[in-house]
């Protein structure tokens, strides 16, 4: 098999398989092929990674903050040394073409593991004087973190986890989404040859079952998810239960604005690539673009004959700009969401149809699609469709267009194009999003805080913001004179 790994998972420094566990197939969406067959993790790997994590926590935390982030960096040099294969694999297990891989994925997780590395010698307390005495307070470890993977991004959702947790003093469990459980597996081998104790990131395989065990193991203290809503609440719910701390990184239905006096061109990038990019599959897409009415149908004219020329095919191939949607089972529901748009009397302007690139008969492909006439009612307008789908909805005024923006129960990301800044920063100061773009779209680089709010998310990845979400305070008061007491 293409890309078999040397087994399921990756437990205390070293590869381990239980073939008691449940057989799954990793298969290549652009050819259907089967590419590796693994065992979902039992409850015997379960433990061991439990009691590996544990173990490397307490080595780990006691070293010097400083060596922790050499070896995050090391790690960070690793991964840069070896983007051609890491990006590679990251196209097999995801469908996603070469020419996304090689810059967004191996890439984006080696500059968080060199931030968090950067930033681990600097996560100091404060002194606090209280006039004769005085207190300060550490920034502690919480202990073993949990982190569980949606499918999209593997390799970037696995660093974007595992730099934050290690750089405060963290271990990490990570379970890859069963769809995608290559990537996470070179992560855990390169932290080991960056010197990392075994065990502080183990890798395990399996279904939501086996993330559910983890989430409410009793010696997890911190679950971090990356996955839909309906996930999110029921993975939020279980860490309640054991009163652990959470991150939850969740879905969106994002809004870009797009208005009268925006550069066109500008707001067309912006809109492709927050529709187009991974097909379609990135949880912070700008999938509701509300086109203000006057330039509508030059938005639209352009947008269509922009779109004409992408160029989807073989995503190993470096001039495919679009590759297949993950699996087949997300293609079929990606095509029940254009036939809701359709039966529900959007105007289909381009795609919404399947593509069968020669040679590639069996792969699930899909034209990008753009719907216009799109209104906040209808269901592809209301729900995550998580493909390469674009609502083109259009407003008239200012306050109605951000009303309708917040009229979500969704709050991941939102943009703004416009040539007059100071609305552009009155706009995004009102719309209720994390995660936010003046003139841009979907850049995320790792000093810059992402998250969600409402049913989005809670809790924040990158920049030092993530840190606040892996350590715990304790407070330290220092008594320095005599011990005051009533008796
Ligand atoms: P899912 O919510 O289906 O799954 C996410 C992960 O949770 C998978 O590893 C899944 O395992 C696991 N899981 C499922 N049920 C449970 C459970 N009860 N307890 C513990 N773990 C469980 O999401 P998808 O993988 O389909 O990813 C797409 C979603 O992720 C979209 O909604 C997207 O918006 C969101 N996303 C959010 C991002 C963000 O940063 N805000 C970034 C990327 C994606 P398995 O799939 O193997 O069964």
């Amino acid at each position: 098999m293409r890309a078999q790994p040397q087994a399921s998972h990756f437990v205390d420094g070293r590869y381990v398989e239980d073939t008691a566990g449940e057989v799954f197939e990793n298969v290549f969406s652009a050819t259907g092929e089967v590419i590796a067959k693994l065992h979902a993790a039992t409850d015997a790997i379960i433990e061991e990674a439990v009691a590996s994590g544990r173990r490397a926590q307490k080595e780990w935390a006691a070293l010097a903050p400083v060596e922790r982030g050499r070896v995050l960096r090391r790690a960070a040099d690793i991964i840069r040394s070896r983007n051609r294969e890491l990006s590679e694999l990251e196209t097999l297990d995801t469908g996603k073409p070469i020419q996304e891989t090689i810059v967004a994925d191996a890439s984006s997780g080696a500059d968080c593991l060199e931030y968090f590395g950067g930033l681990a010698a600097s996560l100091n307390g404060e002194t606090i004087p209280l006039g004769r005495d005085f207190a300060y307070t550490r920034r502690e470890p919480l202990g073993l973190c949990v982190g569980i993977g949606a499918w999209n991004y593997p390799t970037q959702i696995a660093c974007w986890k595992a730099a934050p947790a290690l750089a405060g003093g963290n271990a990490m469990i990570f379970k890859p989404s069963e769809m995608t459980p290559l990537c996470a597996l070179k992560i855990a081998e390169i932290f080991i040859e960056a010197g990392a104790p075994k065990g502080l990131f183990n890798v395990v395989q399996g279904l939501g079952a086996v993330g559910a065990k983890l989430v409410s193991h009793p010696a997890v203290d911190k679950v971090s998810l990356t996955g839909s809503v309906p996930t999110g609440s029921k993975v939020y719910a279980a860490a309640a239960a054991g009163i652990k701390h959470v991150t939850m990184e969740l879905g969106g239905k994002s809004p870009i604005i797009v208005f009268d006096d925006a550069d066109i061109e500008n707001a067309i990038s912006g809109a492709m690539l927050g529709n187009f990019y991974s097909t379609g599959q990135i949880c912070s897409n700008g999938t509701r673009v509300f086109v203000h009415r006057s330039i509508k149908e030059r938005f639209l004219s352009r947008l269509a004959e922009r779109t004409a020329s992408i160029v989807l095919g073989d995503p190993r191939n470096e001039e495919t700009q679009m590759g297949p949607l993950v699996s087949h089972a997300q293609r079929e529901k990606v095509e029940a969401y254009i036939e809701k748009g359709k039966a529900e009397g959007a105007r289909l302007v381009a795609g919404g149809e399947r593509v069968a690139p020669e040679g590639l008969e069996d792969g699930a492909f899909i034209a990008p699609t753009i719907f216009a006439d799109v209104t906040d009612d209808m269901t592809i307008a209301r729900e995550e469709i998580f493909g390469p789908v674009m609502c083109v909805l259009d407003f008239e005024d200012e306050d109605e267009v951000v009303e309708r923006a917040n009229g979500t129960e969704f709050g991941l990301s939102a943009a703004v194009y416009t040539a007059d800044l100071t609305r552009g920063h009155r706009v995004i100061g009102r719309i209720e999003a994390g995660t936010c773009w003046i003139n841009a779209y979907n850049l995320t680089p790792v000093e810059m805080p992402f998250g969600g709010m409402k049913m989005s998310g809670v809790g924040r990845e990158n920049g030092r913001a993530a840190l606040e979400h892996y350590t715990q305070i304790k407070s330290v008061y220092v008594g320095l004179g005599p011990q005051d007491a009533p008796y």
